[in-house]
This record gives structure tokens, C-alpha cells and sequence, in this order.
């Protein structure tokens, strides 16, 4: 844990009118978190507005509030003057195109669980321990600035949770997740309807997708990692979106021995995304951290500015290197 929520709520309780910001490639548990936090403001009074980096996916269409949350494009005129501005779910250097208005001055509340974040702005909190930063908000909200949640805010905040821990079934569901989790059926998350939009809601291309990444599928000779490789061609004119990284890292991880499934993405003709889902104590986050990266300890990601096939050839040679030098460890050799 670094920072601490009370300075988080005494610097929201300070300001009026707020900016809400995340990361790039947004997420149930960013938009989910952003959403809920902007209602509860506006309950309490306060002016807030959610701006997101990247284009949202079709997938958060049915998130409460989401009709009144804009994409940044270059330009946004007086909504970037604000009081202050929340980055929740990364840090500041994450979000994109906001890069450089985060760095004028405003002042800055950065709210977070990635344990690679070591925290921003005039007040933080990073909770590597929380499942998903709607967690974070949760507490935020119910606990510290005593706003009464309404099925609004619990219906984003459940989509945050369920985002993150992979509808309850990663490692990091716990008792305190399922807890709030319930909290927030009790007032009127839909637990099938956001599964429903989650994971049911696919437009074909997207499904088609997928049958071509799966043909990319390979597997290390010891089996212990498997990948995927996104072309950009397989994408056509379609923007890609967050949640489809885990319609398609899923497949890899699915296998009985592998211990870190890793999806490349070729962005442009020279720089490209990799993502990391890992198990059995190989940390992610570590990988990922050596191409400038980060994340969680089993969830981590970073980009490269190198083309897809460089960019493959130098992580799965770090990474195999990373993979057997563990398994010696454990074996005591
Ligand atoms: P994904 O692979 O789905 O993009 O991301 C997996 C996890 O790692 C998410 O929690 C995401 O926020 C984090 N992550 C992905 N890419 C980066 C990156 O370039 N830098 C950092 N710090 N975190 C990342
Ligand atoms: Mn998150």
C-alpha cells in the first residue's frame, strides 16, 4: 500500500469540479470505477466529468451514466478545466493523449491497485492487495466519503470487480471482493445481465477474431508458455478493444502446463503491445517491467517500439530465460 485513501478524501472534499481519467485499452474495472466515482460526486454536489483516452468498446454501453462520458481527440476545450483530476486504475503516464495535460499543473488524485505504480499528484492511494480498483472506489465512496451507493454506482462497481477478477474466478476473488461484491447485488448489480454484456455481447468480426488468433496459437518445447500473435491485418478497419485481450490470452493460459500465456499485438508498422497472464509464482509484472511495463503479479503488460516479429523473438527469449531459471529454483538446482 502506498498513500492513503483519507488524504485522497480530504483532497476530493476540497474541490468542486472534477476530471476522471484512465488508462489506455479501457476496461470494465477503469470505466466501471470512473463512472461510479463520477456519480457519487454528483450525488455529493461536486461537478465531475469521466474523459477516457481511448475509445470505449460496445461492451460498455450498458454501464449506467456511460452515454455522458467523453473520448479524448486532441481537443476538449473547457471541459479540461477542472479543479482537479482523478487518474484511477494506472498511473498518469498511462493515460494516453492526456499525457501532456496531466503534466500542465492541474492538480492530480491518482487512485490505483497496480503494484508497479509508486503513486502521483498532491494525493494518492495504491492498494496492490485490492482485486480491482472499483474496490478502491467502493471504499472510497461508502466508506470514507459516506455517499449513500445507488444501483447506478453498485452496477458500475460490480462490473469493475467482475472485470478484474474474471467474473470471481482469478486468484486475486477473495472473501473482501465477494463481500462488496454482494453488497452491490444487494443494491441491484446484475450479476447475468453484466455477464451477459461482458462476455455474450460480441459483434461476428470480433468472434472471427478470435478463430484467427487462435491459428496463431504456438507453445514453447517445454510447454511451460504459449502465445498468440495479433496481425494488424487480422483487425481490419475494427478499433481493438480492451476486453477482447482476454476473449483471446485466454486460450494460451487454458493449457494444463503452461505458466505464462503471452499475447503480441502489432500496433503499428513498429511498435508492439504484449500482454502477460502468468501462474504458479512467475510474476508478470517483472517481465513486463523490463520492456517498461507493469501490472499485477499474474496480469501485466507493456509496448515495444519494435516491429511484431523483433518484438517476439526478444521477449520469449527473456521470458523462456525468466521461466527456466524459476523452475531451477524450485527444483533447488
Ligand atoms: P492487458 O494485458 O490486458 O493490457 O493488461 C494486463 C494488466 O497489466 C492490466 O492490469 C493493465 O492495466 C496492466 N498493463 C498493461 N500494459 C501495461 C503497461 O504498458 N504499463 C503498465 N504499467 N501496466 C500495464
Ligand atoms: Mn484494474
Amino acid at each position: 500500500m502506498t498513500g492513503s485513501l483519507e488524504q485522497v478524501a480530504q483532497a476530493i472534499r476540497a474541490y468542486n469540479k472534477f476530471l476522471i481519467t484512465w488508462h489506455i485499452d479501457p476496461d470494465p474495472d477503469s470505466v466501471g470505477s470512473g463512472l461510479a466515482l463520477q456519480l457519487a460526486l454528483q450525488a455529493a454536489g461536486k461537478e465531475a466529468v469521466c474523459v477516457s483516452p481511448d475509445p470505449l468498446g460496445d461492451w460498455s454501453r450498458f454501464l449506467p451514466g456511460i452515454e455522458s462520458c467523453k473520448v479524448f481527440g486532441g481537443e476538449l476545450g473547457s471541459a479540461l478545466d477542472v479543479d482537479a483530476v482523478i487518474v484511477e486504475d494506472c498511473e498518469p503516464a498511462r493515460c494516453g493523449g492526456l499525457v501532456p495535460y496531466l503534466q500542465s499543473g492541474v492538480p492530480v488524485i491518482n487512485i490505483d491497485h497496480h503494484g508497479t505504480n509508486r503513486g502521483f499528484g498532491e494525493a494518492f492511494y495504491i492498494k496492490p492487495e485490492a482485486a480491482a480498483t472499483g474496490e478502491i472506489i467502493y471504499e472510497l465512496i461508502a466508506e470514507y466519503l459516506q455517499i449513500p451507493l445507488s444501483q447506478p454506482m453498485a452496477a458500475n462497481l460490480y462490473a469493475a470487480l467482475a472485470g478484474d477478477t474474471g467474473t470471481f474466478r482469478y486468484s486475486n476473488t477473495n472473501s473482501r471482493v465477494l463481500y462488496i461484491a454482494s453488497e452491490l447485488v444487494r443494491q441491484g448489480a446484475d450479476p447475468a445481465e453484466t455477464a451477459l454484456h461482458l462476455y455474450e455481447n460480441r459483434a461476428y468480426e470480433e468472434v472471427d477474431l478470435i478463430r484467427a488468433a487462435l491459428d496463431t496459437l504456438e507453445i514453447s518445447p517445454r510447454g511451460d508458455m504459449s502465445w498468440i500473435t495479433i496481425h494488424r491485418a487480422m483487425l481490419g478497419e475494427n478499433h481493438w478493444s480492451g476486453q477482447q485481450s482476454e476473449d483471446v490470452i485466454r486460450y494460451p493460459r487454458m493449457i494444463r502446463t503452461v505458466k505464462l500465456a503471452i499475447m503480441f499485438r502489432e500496433l503499428e508498422p513498429s511498435r508492439t503491445k504484449v500482454s502477460f497472464r502468468s501462474r504458479d509464482n512467475i510474476d508478470a509484472s517483472r517481465i513486463a517491467g523490463l520492456f517498461g511495463g507493469g501490472g499485477h503479479t499474474y496480469a501485466a503488460g507493456c509496448t515495444l517500439d519494435m516491429p511484431l516479429q523483433e518484438a517476439k523473438a526478444l521477449v520469449l527469449e527473456t521470458a523462456a530465460r525468466i521461466l527456466a531459471s524459476n523452475s531451477a529454483e524450485q527444483s533447488g538446482g
